[in-house]
């Protein structure tokens, strides 16, 4: 093994939802280690800022706005990309929601986006994006998920039956495309500030019990998922599929 085995160098990668926060972090991650990324999200206007400030950082991006929940515009997308801009080396399935309700009170049109998006979605465009893969005989798929793949909190029920049905559509993914020399994994990120957050990092209870229940006693930066990323990502892990990586200062290793 050489450090090269953890160079992207001349991968295409495309990153769900990577106008801003965790994908936008990871997509920088990825152009650090020498890919192309194509950045994704609905807004046109967020993710044409976002380009922006990815090429001013010397990475080299593109930008592509469609809703992952919508099958015929996923697959319109991820042909497109294969025309225009060649082949998919490495996606990642980052987009994702989140609504907090109690669950008596759920409306049923917020379950069905938050599992559209956080788990449907990824059936979509990974199922999209595995036809042009295995003809090839190779790709890497890595899916974000949360400690909220293994553990539940008040007031989330929805986004914790997406993210657990995340982790064993990873597992699903690995052992079906696994005989194509495509490997599947997945982040678990713990809590990361950003805008999906929002309400959780301006709430100073919940933010002292979160760092007191953290072994090591703080938030997550979004740029330290990026390590993870680039590594399943790379040939370092050739041999690592089905795995899911918890990048969670703790938060699981305890009860
Ligand atoms: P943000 O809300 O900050 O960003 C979400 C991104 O996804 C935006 O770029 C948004 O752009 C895009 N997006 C949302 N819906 C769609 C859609 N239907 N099609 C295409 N793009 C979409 O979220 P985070 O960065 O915090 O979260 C990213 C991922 O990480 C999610 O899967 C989340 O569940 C997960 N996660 C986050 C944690 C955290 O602490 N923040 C912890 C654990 C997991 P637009 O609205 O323009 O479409």
């Amino acid at each position: 093994m050489t450090m090269n085995d953890f160079s992207l160098k001349d991968r295409l990668a495309l990153v769900t939802g990577s106008s801003q926060g965790i994908g936008f972090a990871l997509a920088q991650g990825l152009a650090a280690a020498g890919a192309r990324v194509i950045l994704n999200g609905r807004d046109k206007v967020r993710l044409e800022a976002a380009l922006q400030t990815f090429k001013a950082m010397g990475f080299k991006g593109i930008g592509l706005d469609f809703d992952v929940c919508d099958p015929v515009a996923v697959t319109d997308a991820i042909d497109q990309i294969e025309i225009n801009h060649g082949a998919i080396d490495i996606l990642v399935n980052n987009a994702g929601i989140q609504w907090r309700q109690p669950l008596e009170e759920f409306p049923p049109e917020k379950w069905t986006s938050v599992i559209n998006t956080n788990l449907s979605s990824v059936f979509f465009v990974s199922q999209a994006v595995a036809r042009h893969m295995i003809p090839r005989r190779k790709g890497v798929m890595i899916n974000i998920g949360s400690v909220q793949s293994e553990l539940g909190r008040p007031n989330i029920a929805p986004y914790a039956a997406s993210k657990g049905g995340l982790k064993m559509l990873t597992k699903g993914m690995a052992i079906d495309w696994g005989k194509y020399g495509i490997r599947v994994n997945g982040i678990g990120p713990g809590y990361f500030k950003t805008e999906l957050n929002k309400a959780l990092t301006e709430d100073k209870t919940f933010s002292d019990w979160l760092t007191d229940r953290t072994p090591l006693k703080r938030w997550g930066n979004v740029e330290e998922l990026a390590g993870a990323a680039v590594f399943l990502a790379s040939d370092a892990a050739s041999f690592i599929t089905g795995h899911i990586l918890y990048v969670d200062g703790g938060v699981t290793a305890q009860l």
